[in-house]
């Protein structure tokens, strides 16, 4: 079946049960407003003539129209493509171009980064973008004008080849790629989740990650309006409105990435939050150290977990089992079903001994259709047998219990060992002094990789750079220490959480 079938299936019938709130306006709108919501919107949209095929860019952040513009648009046949609300204009109009968008549904307080976007568009291809915004703002038509009592022509759709979503990459590593997902990759995850992480119709859950990035856009949307539960939408994250709703809205389930862990490990005010409620917190996107995720299930008195994927994954391939409190922390928990996994020498293609570290290969039917427009990264990625090649260092236990180590790419290579920077990262920011931190490889005047760590020190206490290397010395193999230490104020990450470690390798290489 189609994913908004599939997830709306029983909307109707859930009639006046909120499906989203808008924290900050207190607005609601019930699962049958969005059924209805949806329904309209894609007569609108077949009025107009977008059909089968036809790609709309969403350019918003967390708002309740972004399932409602999502669902219109794939039940006449088309195809979202999600953008960042931090985006700047070169970089959309880049993704407007490479995804053949021919409508852009944005909101008014980001307008004048759209208009940017397609006049680059303009300039460089001669098309026009449409703007419609999902508020009202001069001079654009607001979606909810585009609802339309008519019919939406009948067309063929076929699940396991027409795409729903194209989101981008995270560009972590290099630009972002349009990974194209199937109404079946994303209703296939949808169902391999829901065996070992069940949320149901009594469910509140949190929504701070971005819904344009595929972790949001699969846990927050697609899963918790398949289960019935209700979404607290909030627009952007913000650590005070973070807490305050935890408690008031009485959240059973958070979804966050690790920056929000950690702030949840260190904030004071939290060990005064009534959180009876909450059940689970499971964090994603990036390498999350060991000593954080028990300080939070401590501070919080929850079950904190993990769940490990990838765009080209729909996005999950693992993730920790409800109510298993055996797992170890630090790990990203078990295989989903109907998933294999390999462990690889990137280097031979064999498999590497039980019990090693190697690169994850996955392979299932979450496994995205390819890249848009790029058969080779395709082809480089996914290989004859249909194994998706991660790129990202993995280990398991002999219970099956995943670990991820860091990307193949990003493993400092000191004297022929290699050094995994997220282990480094995790034992700095144990220091009471050190808000944050990343490492990176650099070279030293004999051309070997070192480790070097940017710090950024808590407020108002002073951490030399000698006692953060100390720190590290004592709980690492001499081959590990970190060599340089510089002060920064902020460690640069992507939207999704992510150590933007490309950022600081560049800062790097600019130093005279
Ligand atoms: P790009 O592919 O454009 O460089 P990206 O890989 O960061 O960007 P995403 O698809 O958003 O884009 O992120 C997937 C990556 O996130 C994984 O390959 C992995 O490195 C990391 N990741 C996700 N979950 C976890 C986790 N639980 N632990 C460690 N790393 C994780
Ligand atoms: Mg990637």
């Amino acid at each position: 079946r189609p994913v908004h079938e599939w997830v709306l299936g029983d909307a109707a019938r859930r009639g006046t049960k909120p499906a989203m709130v808008d924290v900050t306006s207190g607005r609601t709108v019930t699962y049958g407003e969005l059924a209805d919501l949806v329904r309209r919107l894609a007569a609108g949209l077949a009025a107009e003539g977008i059909g089968k095929g036809d790609v709309v860019a969403l350019h918003s952040p967390n708002t309740i129209l972004f399932p409602v513009v999502l669902y219109a648009t794939t039940t006449v046949g088309g195809t979202v493509t999600t953008l960042s609300p931090l985006a700047t204009p070169a970089e959309i109009a880049q993704q407007l171009i490479d995804s053949e968008a021919r409508l852009m549904v944005s909101v008014s307080a980001l307008i004048e980064t759209a208009r940017a976007a397609v006049g680059v568009v303009r300039r460089l291809t001669g098309r026009d973008v449409e703007i419609v915004l999902c508020d009202r703002a001069d001079g654009h038509r607001c979606v909810l004008e585009m609802l339309d009592d008519g019919d939406v022509p009948a067309f063929e759709l076929d699940p396991a080849a027409d795409v729903a979503v194209l989101p981008y990459s995270s560009g972590t590593t290099g630009v972002p790629k349009g990974v194209m997902l199937t109404h079946r990759n994303l209703c296939t995850n949808l169902e391999q989740l829901n065996c070992l992480h069940r949320i149901d119709e009594d469910d509140r859950v949190i929504a701070i990650l971005p819904f344009f990035h595929i972790f949001g856009l699969t846990a927050l949307v697609n899963s918790a309006l398949l289960r019935g539960a209700t979404v607290y939408v909030h627009a952007r994250f913000d650590l005070d409105a973070f807490l305050t709703s935890l408690e008031r809205d009485r959240i059973t389930h958070a979804y966050v990435a690790p920056p929000v862990m950690l702030a949840l490990a260190k904030h004071p005010a939290v060990g005064s939050l009534d959180l009876s409620q909450l059940r689970r917190v499971i964090c994603a996107a990036a390498p999350l150290d060991a000593g954080v995720q028990a300080a939070v299930a401590d501070r919080l008195g929850v079950e904190v977990g993990q769940a490990y994927g990838m765009t080209e994954l729909s996005p999950a391939s693992h993730i920790h089992a409800d109510g298993n409190r055996d797992e170890p922390v630090a790990c990203v928990g078990h295989l989903l079903p109907s998933t294999q996994a390999r462990l690889v020498d990137p280097d031979t293609g064999q498999d590497v001994a039980v019990g090693e570290p190697g690169e994850v290969w996955v392979r299932g039917p979450q496994v995205m259709k390819g890249y848009f427009g790029r058969p080779e990264d395709t082809d480089a990625t996914v290989d004859a047998e249909g194994w998706l090649h991660t790129g990202d260092i993995g280990r398991v236990d002999d219970d099956g219990n995943w670990f991820i180590v860091d990307r193949v790419k990003e493993l400092i290579k000191y004297k022929g060992y290699q050094v995994a920077p997220a282990e480094l990262e995790a034992i700095l920011v144990r220091h009471p002094g050190i808000a944050d931190a990343a490492v990176i490889g650099v070279s030293d005047d004999e051309g070997n990789e070192i480790p070097k760590a940017f710090v950024v020190p808590m407020t108002g206490v002073p951490i030399s750079a000698a006692e953060v290397m100390a720190h590290v010395e004592g709980q690492v193999a001499p081959y590990k220490r970190i060599r340089r230490v510089e002060f920064i104020e902020a460690v640069p990450k992507a939207a999704s959480g992510k150590i933007l470690r490309r950022r600081l390798r560049e800062r790097e290489r600019a130093r005279p």
